[in-house]
């Protein structure tokens, strides 16, 4: 359902839109189908040669411009221009260097501690990727994730992740004599790759790691998207828990709650910072908490910054929370050696106590 037109002696950019407007006006042409009308349309991306582009560079070209009139709404056309051009150029840059990060072992992970509520006992780490750029420094995610998950290289970035975490967890349950989960964010495209199945056998077999301790995040989106139903149900039988990632920031309501493979629910920071400012989101939170209960779904509050909104939590009873307050994203390095009870301890029942972990994320080096 997608065609790419060819033309000729196009001399501006005016002249271009006037000829997608034509196309467009051409593709909407009622059609008779077992007596029903349907008016199709279609969306156009277009863009200009500059003379010394190649075709696989007009091809993609296109399509960038082709994405945008997506996005703005169905049946539009759009012209390739500079910002397009710039932001391309970044990405196709930005694949590049990634490719030499990963071969040069660049890509580092962070671990964030996800602690008990009840006991106020660490139980797993959430596994964060940083960039450890030789000339930019530490990178987050923001500024270069877009460019792994929109392209090839997802894949082996998240084997690399996988492998990386599983073989570090074994470090920290060694070192902890506890037996921590960890949890993997996971995008669209790895879980519509059969391969993703086979490589997370891989991965707790060679390290031994059971896979009831590999916890895969995944987002509300690609939970209702039914083209994943059968990975999920694939991941959940091989015994690894499956974590809704962001929740109360889509659209999946509480009935997939019901339907789906889902063990863990994360409650999105956004709601959390606002449960202990306005009755509504707490009352959703408790209620949320209470289904989930119902549902045998533990339930896991993000971006817990302050002893108040961790006790505010704990007595709704969330069972699982995560933040700065309780410890930023850390190399594995320092999540061993940093004592696990400590200041967070104290300052759950001493709220004048500040917590331990205030260093600035962007400054820890892995
Ligand atoms: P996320 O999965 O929602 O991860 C939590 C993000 O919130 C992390 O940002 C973490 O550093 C931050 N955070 C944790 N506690 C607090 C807090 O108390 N307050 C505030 N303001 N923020 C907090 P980070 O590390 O920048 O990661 C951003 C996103 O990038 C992640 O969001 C996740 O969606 C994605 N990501 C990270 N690592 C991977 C990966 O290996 N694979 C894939 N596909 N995505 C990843
Ligand atoms: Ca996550
Ligand atoms: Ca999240």
């Amino acid at each position: 359902d997608e065609f790419i037109v060819v033309c000729e002696g196009v001399p501006d950019s005016e002249a271009a839109a006037a000829m997608t407007e034509r196309l467009r006006a051409a593709v909407r042409v009622p059609v008779d189908v077992d007596g029903l009308t349907l008016l199709p349309s279609a969306s156009l991306g277009c863009t200009l040669s500059t003379g010394d582009v190649t075709a696989d560079q007009m091809v993609a070209e296109a399509d960038a411009a082709l994405y945008r009139a997506k996005a703005a709404g169905r049946g539009r056309s759009e012209l390739f221009d500079e910002e397009m051009r710039r932001v391309s150029r970044n990405q196709t840059e930005l694949r590049g260097q990634l490719l030499t990060a990963l071969r040069e072992q660049q890509l580092r992970l962070h671990y964030q501690p996800i602690v008990e509520l009840r006991g106020n006992t660490i139980v797993g780490y959430e596994a964060l990727l940083r960039w450890e750029h030789p000339e930019r420094g530490l990178l987050l995610p923001a500024e270069f994730l877009a460019a792994v998950v929109d392209s090839d290289l997802d894949v082996p970035v998240t084997r690399w992740v996988l492998q990386r975490a599983a073989t570090d967890l074994v470090e920290l349950g060694r070192r902890s004599r506890s037996r921590p989960f960890i949890s993997v964010n996971l995008s669209a495209r790895q879980l519509s790759r059969p391969e993703l199945v086979a490589d997370v056998q891989a991965m707790t077999a060679e390290t031994g790691l059971a896979a009831k301790r590999l916890w895969l995040e995944i987002t509300e989106d690609n939970l209702i998207d039914h083209r994943h139903r059968p990975m999920l149900d694939r991941l959940h039988a091989l015994g690894c828990r499956i974590a809704l990632d962001d929740f109360g920031t889509g659209y999946s309501g509480l009935t997939y709650l019901q339907q789906m493979p889902v063990n863990v629910l994360k409650i999105d920071r956004e709601f959390v910072a606002r449960v202990g400012a306005d009755r509504v989101s707490a009352g959703i939170t408790a209620a949320v908490t209470d289904l989930a209960d119902v549902l045998g779904i533990t339930v896991v509050a993000e971006g817990v910054e302050t002893a108040e909104q961790a006790e505010l939590l704990r007595g709704m009873g969330v069972g699982m929370a995560q933040g700065y307050f309780f410890g930023r994203p850390r190399p594995l390095a320092d999540a061993l050696t940093e004592p696990a009870t400590t200041a967070w301890t104290r300052a759950v029942t001493d709220p004048g106590v500040q917590p331990l972990d205030t260093v600035n994320d962007s400054m820890t080096t892995g």
